[in-house]
């Protein structure tokens, strides 16, 4: 059920009036037609990529096109462009590539947690690791950065087990001292192609001493859909480890009910572009209450991810989510700084603060 095409446009005035073009031939196809009576839609996504001099053959620009195309699915994006970063076959790309797995040996890979709170206790149950890399030269680069180019390398999955271990790790901690009872870690489309991720889950979860059901494995809607069928599958064996398994950025993909009500997830969250102006916007404020419904009908717990302020929090307990994450709770920080606002929420309860 896909159909590609390839659009050349000669000599257009700009790579803007290029993106002009894409956007027109967008809205062209998202009209709706009749056929025997039926009306019908089409969804389209395009690739963009110019012609530059660098002596790129035909074949060579359709793979580019292709990649955009692929780099727009993977991230939700009507039109997707090219970037020679993203490029597996580029010479930058590589270098990058090379750089990671030097970053990687060198200990520059770094994860911070950031608290999940449970509504129904106010404290924090746990928190989400998030990687990030310590460059040298370029500072904290964060994850959206390099982990595209990680995902077309061999460096994912040393990279995704160097987090899920460290992940670990914190819990195992937490769980010993009481203050803390749950991870989260981030899964990429690839780690959910690559068959070895199931035992690799279980043989780290079983080292670690955590009970599989302290870790949740998030993997994004839109990541899902890319490959729905394998992805529902290795989410099935996930699940028979025991782990528990989240939809992230809900709402920001395009899952058809039909197809989330199979997934054997445990939580649902709701994605942070409709979170953070719930108090402002009466439609984000109806997408995230019938979000919210419509997951607790199918046996999934809500996080709402994106909570920016008191007032979005307020909202989304009367709202009934059951876990918020944002930076009104506390932002994305280092696991000593995590220990200190653990012990702190054990004292002091959110809604006595
Ligand atoms: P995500 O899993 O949806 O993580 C939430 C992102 O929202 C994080 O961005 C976090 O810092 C940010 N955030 C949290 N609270 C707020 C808030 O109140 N307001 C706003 N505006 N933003 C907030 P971050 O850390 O840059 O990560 C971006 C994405 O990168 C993550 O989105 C996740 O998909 C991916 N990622 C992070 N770590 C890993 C990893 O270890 N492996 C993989 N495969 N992906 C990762
Ligand atoms: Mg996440
Ligand atoms: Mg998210």
């Amino acid at each position: 059920d896909g159909h590609e095409l390839a659009v050349v446009v000669p000599a257009p005035a700009g790579e803007d009036r290029l993106r002009e073009i894409a956007g027109e031939l967008i809205e062209r196809l998202h009209e709706p037609f009749t056929v025997d009576d039926l009306r019908l839609g089409l969804s389209s996504r395009i690739g963009l990529v110019a012609v530059r001099d660098d002596g790129a053959d035909a074949r060579t620009l359709l793979r580019r096109a292709e990649g955009a195309v692929t780099h727009a699915i993977g991230n939700d994006l009507e039109i997707g462009e090219y970037e020679v970063a993203r490029d597996v076959h580029s010479p930058v790309r590589m270098a990058l590539v090379g750089e990671l797995r030097r970053a990687l040996e060198e200990r520059e890979l770094t994860v911070l947690y950031q608290p999940k709170l449970s509504l129904a206790t106010d404290r924090i149950v746990g928190g989400e690791s998030l990687v990030r890399w310590m460059h040298p030269t370029r500072g904290m680069v964060p994850p959206d950065e390099f982990i595209p180019v990680a995902e077309h390398s061999n460096v994912l999955r040393p990279m995704t087990l160097f987090v899920l271990d460290m992940a670990l790790a914190r819990c195992e901690a937490w769980r010993q001292t009481g203050t803390g009872q749950s991870v989260a870690v981030n899964l990429s489309v690839r780690n959910l192609l690559d068959h070895r991720i199931i035992d690799d889950v279980a043989r780290l979860v079983g080292r670690s001493g955590v009970p599989p059901e302290a870790l949740t494995l998030e993997i994004t809607e839109s990541a899902a859909m890319l490959d729905p069928g394998r992805a529902r599958e290795v989410m099935v064996e996930l699940r028979a480890l025991g782990v528990h398994l989240a939809i992230d950025d809900f709402g920001a993909g395009y899952a058809s009910l039909a197809y989330l009500k199979q997934l054997p997830a445990n939580e649902l969250k709701v994605d942070k572009t409709f979170v953070q102006h719930i108090e402002s916007d009466p439609r984000d404020r109806a997408i995230v209450r019938s979000s919210i419904d419509l997951a607790h009908d199918l046996g999934f717990k809500v996080v709402a991810e994106g909570v920016e302020t008191a007032a979005a929090m307020a909202l989304l307990r009367e709202l009934g989510a059951d876990l918020v994450q944002g930076w009104h709770i506390g932002r994305p920080m280092t696991a000593e700084a995590f220990d200190v606002a653990l012990a702190g929420s054990l004292a002091a309860p959110a809604r006595l603060r």
